[in-house]
């Protein structure tokens, strides 16, 4: 299997579980109907997967593989065995990811208006961790490109991150209700949707906290963590963006550009 049929394969296995659970044990009701958010998130995620799996993504695992062979960086001269280099790449690239969000996506303003894209979503749901504008995506990966050649990542470890941030993506946009207690021990490790969901709001002190995708240390440790969401008190989505009606995909696409 390529790179790109596990991309795949994991993305619609991770839609379709967390589709389902979330649809049988809801977190919030929905606000808006799914048309309109649907239509712009899996459409969204359909052009970047044309123009970015396609395209651009094979020549970003040409450079993965080429990083590889040439032995460069931290594992090229600290050499650990292939289990422990494929782990701490995951971890290493989820660290590298948290620093992305909160620099690059929502301080630096040039990043912030792709990443806003994100944040109109008015409702979450697992579609939401589609939901990303073409520019944002090419940013990541050119710099996802040079944090693998400071680290020399291994294939098999991009891989696997690759994998494991679509999966947490899926899962802490997701509107699955979990058991209250079982959710906050989880959010010791990982982050969930409670925890997510808090970086929707439209406060901008919860906005600007709770950055993590995949471990939620990261924002335990450098103090960006802010705690779990009261759905109940939530209001989801961005200031100067809460007309449903005004947020197809068009006008979404165009945002950044205005
Ligand atoms: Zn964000
Ligand atoms: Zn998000």
């Amino acid at each position: 299997m390529t790179a790109d049929q596990l991309r795949s394969t994991c993305f619609v296995a991770g839609l379709v579980l967390f589709g389902l659970l979330e649809w049988l044990e809801p977190r919030a009701p929905l606000s808006e109907p799914r048309r309109v958010r649907w239509t712009a998130n899996l459409g969204l995620a359909a052009l970047n997967a044309i123009v970015l799996r396609l395209q651009i993504g094979a020549i970003f695992f040409a450079w993965v593989i080429w990083v590889e062979r040439q032995g460069i960086g931290l594992f090229g001269w600290l050499t650990w065995p292939g289990w422990v280099e494929v782990l701490l790449t995951v971890v290493l690239l989820d660290y590298s990811f948290y620093l992305f969000h909160q620099w690059l996506m929502h301080r630096w303003p040039f990043g912030w208006r792709f990443h806003k894209v994100h944040h109109t979503d008015l409702n979450l749901d697992v579609t939401t961790a589609s939901r990303f504008h073409l520019g944002e995506l090419i940013i990541s990966m050119l710099y996802t490109a040079i944090v693998v050649a400071i680290i020399g990542a291994p294939l098999a470890g991009v891989v696997a991150y690759e994998a494991a941030k679509l999966a947490a993506a899926q899962f802490n946009h997701s509107r699955l209700r979990l058991p209250r207690r079982f959710e906050r021990v989880l959010g010791w490790v990982v982050v969930t949707p409670a925890i997510h969901w808090l970086h929707h709001s439209w406060e901008p002190q919860e906005l600007n906290s709770n950055y993590s995708n995949i471990f939620s240390l990261w924002d335990r440790i450098f103090r960006t963590f802010r705690g779990e969401a009261d759905e109940s008190k939530l209001v989801l989505g961005l200031k100067g963006h809460r007309e449903g009606n005004r947020l197809r995909l068009p006008d979404i696409f165009a945002i950044p550009f205005r």
